[in-house]
């Protein structure tokens, strides 16, 4: 999987970024000024990718920018900005960034200008493009669920939590996080779907949805993938 590093101050937003990004298919790291930056570049040297907050507090976005092309380094960098951030600024930015988004920004616009770029890196598009476990094959590009070869039929939402499973295997994850996952940050419903359809997925996938092997139940917090 390709490894994009994330630079974001601001909490909500950084979170925003990573999970749009996970969700992707990327391998995505984060960290919170450009101090913490250069330290996980330090550990990581096959970060590909770049997803620059401009206004940090310390180091600020541009001086990443400058240090990292200072060391003659090409991976790609995206700069975050504000919409109040004049265009000649933004311009000025171009000299180390491939490509730059004004904050707000959906979903959709960050992983196809990423996506677009990590094209323009060269090698190829996407990211793994499966994940196996087990007799399950997870496909990316398709969207697709094979077990033991056999193509099993899933909505949108139930695939999605298939994805968020096979990339946490083994990791106990909350019915919260499943929920924000899945159906984003700004959803508020009930828990209760992630139960209801965790339920209609166990009759798909288990060969017992009575004595679940693959979905099974963390009383009290929520499920987990059993690779
Ligand atoms: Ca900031």
């Amino acid at each position: 999987m390709k490894k994009i590093l994330v630079i974001e101050d601001e909490d909500n937003i950084r979170s925003f970024v990573v999970i749009n990004l996970k969700r992707a298919g990327y391998d995505v790291l984060e960290a919170a000024s450009g101090e913490e930056a250069f330290e996980v570049l330090e550990r990581n040297r096959d970060v590909v990718l770049m997803v620059v907050d401009l206004m940090l507090p310390g180091i600020d976005g541009y001086e990443i920018c400058r240090r990292i092309r200072a060391r003659g380094s090409d991976m790609g960098i995206v700069m975050l900005t504000a919409r109040s951030q004049e265009m000649d600024k933004v311009t000025g930015l171009m000299t180390g960034a491939d490509d730059y988004i004004t904050k707000p920004f959906s979903p959709a616009e960050l992983t196809a200008r990423i996506d677009a770029l990590m094209r323009r890196l060269g090698g190829n598009t996407a990211p793994s493009e499966e994940i196996v476990s087990g007799p399950f094959v997870l496909n990316l590009k398709s969207r697709t669920l094979l077990k033991d070869g056999v193509r099993i039929e899933l909505t949108q939402v139930e695939y999605m939590i298939v994805k968020t499973f096979m990339e946490n295997p083994n990791r106990a994850m909350s019915r919260d996080e499943i929920l924000k996952t899945v159906w984003g940050q700004e959803y508020y419903g009930d828990l209760k779907i992630v139960d209801v359809n965790i339920r209609r997925l166990r009759l798909k996938i288990e060969e017992n949805a009575a004595t679940p092997k693959y979905i099974g139940t963390v009383w009290g917090f929520g499920y987990k993938w059993e690779a």
